[in-house]
């Protein structure tokens, strides 16, 4: 057999056949990565250290990091605290199955999560990913209404432009064009679609707004389980961001109607659009919230969906009488331990300060974009930058481009965006906004 070994380049040369590679050229032909192409994918940057605020590259470069590894390295990387709360657990033991058994990293996580929560969620089910807690959190819902006699209601309802993961699930109240359901259509349940609200996060609210979502409440609610949102930002399906007071009446309806409120805070959660959680911008707490990527500061998947007394008793009541989900690594100790010590570096409250420091800077720098023929809108939210062009980026020259820059910003679409890590210095988040400005400066 072949081996794959990594080979010196000297030996690499003499092979003609493509059996051995070296690392980026094996990458390219063998490793799916996310959302590219296994047969012309873009180009990858090897990292083979992270510190702080920064990335290492195998070819030598650091780069200052914009995107916390997507919402998730809050509190920067190779972080000693959640470090030292790795190893402590791991020399005891790694991981013990969840059913039957409980530990003492579980606990704590679930205390100090219900402590920060919005008011009124008492029920914590941990589970792999966002994905999977968005899955949850639409089974609950389902099983919810299933179980108080209703199983009519079975639909979930959401507006347009929002993003929710990529399991079947949670593509179903994906965006319907973005999330791309015509080639799934065979698939993927119809559920209701709203129009993405308009009114703008620091502008008067309009009326128009909620219109159409109260009309759809008004014809469906019968057969509607719930309404799905990620509150105040909309993430990878647009980097919208909302007014609070559009929030505030999908709570009402949900309530008028009799339908449950499941907020995604997956990508706004712990700080991130300057409050702990964005669902406190319009004051209101969801029955059922996800939680996922900075809940482990970056370290490791896990998430976590949390629900209300009535929604856990309603899920329980009659048959099967339990709920029905149960990952074989749920509850894995190694990641709540390490989401302890994240969340008690969060609750250590710096991130007030830094994130309002990070928002002020954004507000100032940003908007000079606007000036650029290339630039269709500037968008700012706590530690949130969004820079929205004209024409879809070409994203491998922009990647090219920012890493010639040292700096590490992952484009997608018409978004040039950034959520870099609260440790992040002024003169480092001004390298990632004139990298911004230069790299759209045509
Ligand atoms: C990233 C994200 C998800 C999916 O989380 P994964 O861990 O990637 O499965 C779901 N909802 C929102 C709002 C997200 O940003």
């Amino acid at each position: 057999m072949p081996s794959r070994r990594v080979v010196n380049s000297d030996q690499l040369q003499s092979f003609t056949s493509g059996y051995i590679l070296n690392n980026i050229e094996f990458d390219k032909q063998h490793i799916w990565h996310p959302y590219t192409s296994a047969v012309s994918p873009l180009p990858c940057y090897e990292v083979t250290g992270a510190q702080g605020v920064h990335l290492k590259l195998a070819s030598g470069e650091q780069l200052i990091d914009g995107m916390s590894s997507w919402w998730a390295a809050i509190h920067g990387y190779n972080h000693p605290k959640l470090n030292a709360a790795a190893n402590e657990q791991i020399s005891k033991f790694s991981h013990v199955m969840f059913g039957g058994l409980t530990h003492q990293p579980a606990i704590d996580l679930c205390r100090t999560l219900l402590d920060m929560v919005p008011a009124g969620l008492e029920r914590v089910f941990l589970a792999d990913s966002g994905s999977v807690a968005v899955e949850v959190a639409i089974k609950m819902a389902l099983q919810y209404w299933a179980c108080q006699g209703r199983p009519e209601k079975h639909r979930i309802i959401t507006p347009r432009n929002g993003y929710h993961g990529d399991t079947f699930a949670a593509m179903s109240v994906c965006d319907p064009v973005n999330g791309m359901h015509s080639l799934f259509a065979n698939t993927l349940k119809q559920q209701l679609f709203a129009p993405a609200p308009q009114s703008r996060f620091d502008h008067t609210f309009s009326e128009d707004d909620i219109l159409p979502l109260e009309e759809l409440f008004a014809r469906h609610h019968h057969e509607l389980a719930a309404l799905i949102i990620e509150p105040i930002v909309q993430g990878a399906g647009g980097m919208r961001i909302y007014h609070p007071e559009y929030l505030r009446r999908c709570r009402q309806l949900c309530d008028t109607y009799d339908v449950l409120l499941i907020c995604d805070e997956i990508a706004t959660g712990f700080g991130r659009t300057g409050k702990l959680f964005a669902c406190e911008h319009a004051h209101i707490s969801p029955d059922i919230l996800c939680l996922g990527k900075a809940l482990t500061g970056g370290y490791m998947t896990l998430s976590a969906t949390l629900c209300t007394e009535d929604v856990a008793l309603g899920v329980c009541q009659g048959q099967p009488g339990v709920f029905m989900h149960g990952p074989t690594y749920m509850g894995n100790p190694l990641a709540c331990a390490v989401a302890s010590a994240s969340l008690g570096l969060v609750n250590q409250n710096h991130w007030p300060a830094q994130v309002a420091k990070i928002e002020a800077q954004l507000k100032a720098s940003l908007p000079k974009c606007l000036q650029l023929p290339t630039v269709a809108d500037v968008r700012v939210l706590g530690a949130i930058g969004v820079v929205e062009t004209r024409q879809p980026v070409d994203v491998a020259k922009l990647q090219r481009q920012f890493v010639k820059l040292g700096v590490w910003i992952r484009p997608f679409g018409k978004l040039v965006y950034i959520m870099p890590p609260y440790v992040i210095e002024p003169e480092q988040l001004e390298r990632l906004t004139d990298a911004i400005y230069q790299v759209l400066t045509p």
